[in-house]
C-alpha cells in the first residue's frame, strides 16, 4: 500500500494527512476486543491521568497482545512509512492513548520530535507517526489539532518543564514512567504567530481513520469531557537509517525501542489469523 501522490503531497504541505477508512470496521473490531486486557494489566508501562484511575496511555502494548504486534507490522502502516522516509524502517514508539470519557486530559502543544532529540539521541525527524482511530473522533471528544505547515519550521522555540514530571511522579509512583516525563510544549507565543499565520486544523474522523503526522509538526488535545472515549493507537516508525545516539539516560526499551531491525510487512490480512 502507498499514498497516492495527492495524500503525500498533503503530508509535505501540511506535515499531516488524514487516511480515512485506512482500516475497515472488521479490523478495528479486532483491535478493540484486545483493548479491556491491554489497559486493565498493571504494569510500568501503563500511565495514568491525575484522577490516579483513568489510564492516560500504555506503552508497548505489542509486548502483551499478538493483535497489536500485528498490526505494527501492517502494510499500511509500514509501506507508506518507507515511502515517506525513503527507506526501510522499525519501530521507534508504540503506546495507546485513551483519553478516556469524562476523564482524558490534555496534551499541550508540542512537537514530537524535540522529546526524540532531547531524550532519545535522533538525529534528524526522519520519522513518521500514525493515530489509528480505535473510536470515532468528533469535535467534542478531545480530537487532536494541528498547525497545518508548522513542520516546516523545524523545531521552534519551545518550554522544557519539569513540573509536569513531579505531577507525574505523584499520579505513577514507583513506575519506571515517572522517572522519565519530561514536558516540552511549544511557547504559547510562538503557538500564537504560528496559528495566526497558518490556522488550526482539528483531525476528526470515524473509527478506522489514520492520521499520518511529521515529527515536526505543531500539535495537541484538549481535555475530553464527553461521555465519549477518544482511544488511539499511536505507531512511529523512524529510518533505519536514522538509528539513535547514546545518551545519558536512555528510557526504558519499552518507551524507546532501540531494536533497528527493518520491518518486513505481514500480508494485507494480518490482524485475522
Ligand atoms: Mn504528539
Amino acid at each position: 500500500m502507498q499514498l497516492t501522490e495527492a495524500q503525500l503531497n498533503a503530508y509535505k504541505e501540511k506535515g499531516f494527512v488524514l487516511l480515512p477508512n485506512w482500516f475497515s470496521q472488521a479490523e478495528v473490531n479486532v483491535l478493540k476486543a484486545e483493548l479491556p486486557a491491554i489497559l486493565t494489566e498493571d504494569t510500568p508501562r501503563r500511565g495514568l491521568e491525575q484522577n490516579g484511575q483513568s489510564v492516560r496511555f500504555v506503552y508497548a502494548p505489542h509486548v502483551s497482545s499478538e493483535v497489536f504486534r500485528r498490526l505494527a507490522q501492517h502494510p499500511r502502516l509500514v509501506e507508506v512509512a518507507m515511502q515517506i522516509v525513503g527507506s526501510p524502517v522499525y519501530v521507534h514508539k508504540f503506546r495507546i492513548n485513551s483519553k478516556a470519557a469524562f476523564h482524558g486530559d490534555v496534551w499541550h502543544w508540542h512537537q514530537d520530535y524535540i522529546y526524540w532529540r532531547e531524550a532519545d539521541g535522533m538525529p534528524a525527524p526522519r520519522a513518521v507517526s500514525y493515530l489509528i482511530y480505535l473510536d470515532e473522533v468528533t469535535e467534542f471528544n478531545g480530537p487532536v489539532n494541528l498547525i497545518p505547515g508548522s513542520h516546516r519550521m523545524g523545531v521552534v522555540d519551545y518550554i522544557a518543564d519539569d513540573a509536569d514530571h513531579a505531577l507525574h511522579e505523584q499520579t505513577n509512583p514507583g513506575t519506571v514512567l515517572s522517572s522519565v516525563t519530561r514536558k516540552y510544549s511549544v511557547q504559547p507565543t510562538t503557538v500564537t504567530q504560528l496559528a495566526e499565520k497558518y490556522g488550526i486544523e482539528s483531525a476528526t474522523g470515524a473509527a478506522g481513520t489514520v492520521l499520518c503526522i511529521h515529527p515536526d509538526c505543531v500539535h495537541g488535545s484538549a481535555p475530553n469531557i464527553s461521555p465519549f472515549n477518544r482511544t488511539v493507537a499511536v505507531i512511529t516508525y523512524n529510518s533505519v537509517e536514522n538509528r539513535l545516539q547514546q545518551v545519558d539516560t536512555p528510557r526504558p526499551e519499552f518507551v524507546t525501542n532501540r531494536d533497528y531491525t527493518p520491518i518486513e510487512p505481514l500480508s494485507e490480512a494480518a490482524l485475522f489469523f
